[in-house]
């Protein structure tokens, strides 16, 4: 165990309430492809729910889904009741963080989050300056806000997107592997003040990934995705000791 980092001072950033979220027999094709074949799930408001399955099983599917990225074959998805079929991204209160940073290149952190600010939420040119100042200084990288993205590693590049996410404010934030790419001290480290991040704000969150220990670590529940098909969805113990299928015991390596 390393020292406890010391604490940062938390600007009063508003918290958000986290909106409930159902899918409801999500089914998606691409031609012969069933990327995803009736999946149901239901997200509590503010819970954290770990999508874990390996390459090619439909995580990125269903939070694109989510995201309004992309839409199902059939089915329907609800915020609070609410189908959002058909919404585009901008009007479904989401906020999303990609594999790959999708930071802007040629901009710096604080401009990458103004950016995100005035275009997604509407927010004056300084009013959002000084929510993403606030944010970078609560992600403590306030000094990283006129770097660009070339200037920055892997592990500040992530913190700057993930700033972004929560700069908005959205009542709901998708996070598709995260971390893939940076090393296993720093995911570590990174997943624990993202989980804290997501808990101050009350934010409903899916976090993607395909490794069973991070699933484990950063959710309230664990949903098992295995060919398209949600195999289990249950509490990290419940996953581990009853695995509900074949697929789940041989994927999280518990006895059968
Ligand atoms: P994961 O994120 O779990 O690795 P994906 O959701 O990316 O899985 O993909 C699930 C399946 O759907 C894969 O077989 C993938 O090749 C297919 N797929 C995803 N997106 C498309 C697309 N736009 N066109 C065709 N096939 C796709
Ligand atoms: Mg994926």
């Amino acid at each position: 165990m390393s020292a406890p980092a010391p604490a940062r001072p938390v600007p009063p950033l508003g918290m958000v309430t986290g909106v409930p979220i159902e899918f409801d027999r999500i089914s998606r094709s691409f031609g012969s492809v069933h990327a995803l074949h009736e999946v149901s799930l239901t997200v509590a408001p503010g819970e954290i729910v770990a999508l874990l399955g390996p390459s090619g099983s439909g995580k990125s599917t269903l939070l694109r889904i989510c995201a309004g990225l992309d839409e199902p074959t059939t089915g329907d998805l609800r915020f609070d009741g609410t189908s959002q079929l058909g919404l585009p991204p901008h009007r479904r209160d989401v906020s999303m963080v990609f594999q790959h940073f999708a930071l802007y290149p040629h901009k710096s952190a604080l401009d990458n989050l103004t950016l995100a600010l005035r275009h997604g939420r509407g927010l004056s040119r300084s009013a959002a300056v000084a929510r993403a100042r606030e944010t970078l200084a609560m992600l403590g990288i306030a000094d990283l806000a006129g770097r660009r993205p070339a200037q920055m590693s892997g592990g500040q590049r992530q913190r700057v997107a993930i700033g972004r996410a929560l700069a908005t404010r959205a009542r709901v934030i998708l996070l598709d592997e995260p971390m893939s790419g940076l090393d296993a001290q720093l995911r570590v480290e990174l997943r624990v003040e993202i989980v804290g991040l997501l808990r101050s704000l009350g934010t409903t969150a899916l976090f993607v990934t395909h490794d069973q220990a991070e699933a484990m670590a950063v959710g309230d529940r664990v949903a098992v995705l295995g060919e398209g098909r949600l195999q289990q969805i249950g509490t990290p113990d419940e996953i581990y000791d009853r695995p509900a299928t074949r697929f789940v015991a041989a994927f999280v390596g518990s006895p059968p």
